[in-house]
Formats: C-alpha cells, sequence, structure tokens
C-alpha cells in the first residue's frame, strides 16, 4: 500500500480533510483509476459536481454533500482522519456528548450571527425507538436550549402521550440546531451544513422510526420536493448520510412524515390526520392506538 512519506504532504492532506470535516463533510468517495492523474503522488481535493444538466432537478434533489479525493495514498490517515469521534465508542450517551463537543460553539453557517442565544441540541433518550425530528428552533426553544418546549412543544408532548409514550421515551431534534430569525423557514445552505450533525445523532440512536414534523425536516430528510399530501401516509427507508452499513445490528430506519404541531395549532382540523400518520407509527413499533383523537 502506498505511503506519504513526505511530512508536508501529509500535512497537507491532514489539514484539507479537517477543513472539509469542520465545513461537516464526512463522506468521501475514491476516484476509479482510470480517473486519476497521471501525476500519481498528486493529492486533489474538489467537491463533487452535481451530474444532472438540468438546473430544476438539482435544486429539487439536493446532492448530498460529499467530496471526491484524487489518489488517496495514504490510506490510513485517510481513515484516521475522516473517522467521526463517536465511531470510537458503543455507549449512544456518550457517542451524542462526542457528537455535542464536535459541534462545539459552532459558527458553520450565518445562523450562527443572527440572534441565536444558544445551540439547541437534541434530547430525550439516546437509545429511543421513536425519533421526532423537526424544521429548527423558535423563540422558547432557543430560550432554553430544548427543541419543542413552547405551544407547539406541548401539542407534541400531547401527541407522544396519545402514542402511550412518555416525552422521556424518544428523541427529539430539529434540522437546524439554531433559530432562524423571525422564525423563517430555514434557507437551503443552512439545512445543508447543519443537518450532517443530525444524520450522526440519528446513526448514534439507531431508531426503529423517524418522525418528520412537517414539510421542511421531511423534503430535509428525504431530499425530495413533494407536496405534504404525498409525502404522508407511508413509510420511507431511510439510512442516515454517513452511517456504516456494518453498524451492527441496526439496518436504517423507517422514516414517517406528518404536520408540524405548529402547523396543526392553526389548523386543528388536520390533527384527526395526523393522528392516522401517529397510528401508522405506532403500529409499526407495536404500540396499540388508545384514543380516537391527539
Ligand atoms: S444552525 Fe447548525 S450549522 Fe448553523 S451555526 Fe447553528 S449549529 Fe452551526
Amino acid at each position: 500500500m502506498p505511503t506519504i512519506q513526505n511530512p508536508d504532504l501529509r500535512r497537507a492532506l491532514a489539514d484539507r480533510i479537517r477543513y472539509y470535516n469542520e465545513l461537516g463533510i464526512y463522506d468521501f468517495y475514491r476516484r476509479s483509476r482510470d480517473e486519476e492523474s497521471p501525476q500519481g503522488s498528486a493529492i486533489a481535493v474538489e467537491p463533487e459536481i452535481p451530474s444532472s444538466s438540468q438546473p430544476e432537478l438539482r435544486e429539487e434533489m439536493s446532492p448530498r454533500k460529499s467530496v471526491a479525493v484524487l489518489q488517496p495514498t495514504d490510506e490510513n490517515i485517510f481513515e484516521v482522519l475522516t473517522s467521526k469521534p463517536e465511531q470510537s465508542v458503543t455507549d449512544p450517551i456518550t457517542a451524542l456528548k462526542l457528537i455535542r463537543e464536535d459541534l462545539g460553539d459552532c459558527t458553520r453557517c450565518k445562523l450562527h450571527q443572527q440572534g441565536r442565544k444558544q445551540i439547541v441540541f437534541g434530547v430525550g433518550n439516546p437509545r429511543a425507538d421513536l425519533m421526532f425530528v423537526g424544521e429548527g428552533p423558535g423563540a422558547d426553544e432557543d430560550a432554553q436550549g430544548e427543541p419543542f418546549v413552547g405551544r407547539a412543544g406541548q401539542l407534541l408532548n400531547n401527541m407522544i402521550k396519545a402514542m402511550r409514550l412518555r416525552r422521556d421515551d424518544v428523541y427529539i431534534a430539529n434540522v437546524v440546531k439554531c433559530r432562524p430569525p423571525g422564525n423563517r423557514t430555514p434557507e437551503r445552505d443552512e439545512c445543508d451544513t447543519c443537518s450532517p450533525f443530525l444524520m450522526r445523532q440519528i446513526a448514534v440512536i439507531k431508531p426503529k422510526v423517524i418522525v418528520a414534523l412537517g414539510a421542511v425536516a421531511a423534503k430535509n430528510l428525504l431530499a425530495i420536493n413533494a407536496p405534504m399530501s404525498e409525502l404522508r401516509g407511508r413509510f420511507y427507508d431511510f439510512m442516515p448520510t454517513g452511517a456504516r452499513s456494518s453498524d451492527p445490528p441496526w439496518q436504517g430506519a423507517k422514516l414517517a412524515v406528518t404536520y408540524h404541531p405548529a402547523f396543526l395549532l392553526r389548523d386543528p382540523r388536520q390533527k384527526g390526520e395526523a393522528w392516522k400518520d401517529l397510528q401508522m407509527v405506532m403500529k409499526y413499533i407495536g404500540l396499540q392506538p388508545p384514543k380516537p383523537s391527539v
């Protein structure tokens, strides 16, 4: 196996990979031999270019972040530097702490300088079978540092209770961890920058089912652009980006989509539809539906 003898070259490779890790990019692939540079020892790390020539398709499908590493000439250093810190531990509590430490006082996207009080990482059972994912923190969540603690959070608590679960039984997180100003919808670049940390949380928790709360969460997790009417009512197979398929004993989660509790507060007539979604989830994880409505 070829190795990098030149210490400057090793340092340059390490710096470049750390740079991408800082951006939340951990997934790399190696180009095939016939794509490699004729100058075999040269190192080039470059962003992947989406193959579609249709701008609207690129926009809708939001290709996952990855980078091409040309001629990774030292596989040991490559493996060490692209490993996520939590992959060295098996205990999910410790693993989540490591992800939180890696996130740090995050300034990776512009939401860090748009009035956030604190990062809202996620809360709940690190071994939960059921995980809820929302869009982003609101004012109450920003103030308290916990997702879904305002009026929408109270409704989510009622939904969880109606499922015969406690809030402590599940894990709750958002696509972005900092409050968008004025509760605006998080922008694509903000979601793309922050969601790798959510993916890592999911990979550690290994839930049986993820419920995406609202269209923003659904579209970001599934990378598909469709109305709620099409997204709801079925399960999707979900494996977070970067999770190792060899991770025993988890083969990914089922993902269901339902309305965001804040939407249900605005339009309570849709609660019955949300309850249907939750009943579908309950059936899958073996819970008996006790009530006719949330
Ligand atoms: S939203 Fe996420 S990526 Fe952006 S600053 Fe906050 S923690 Fe960092």
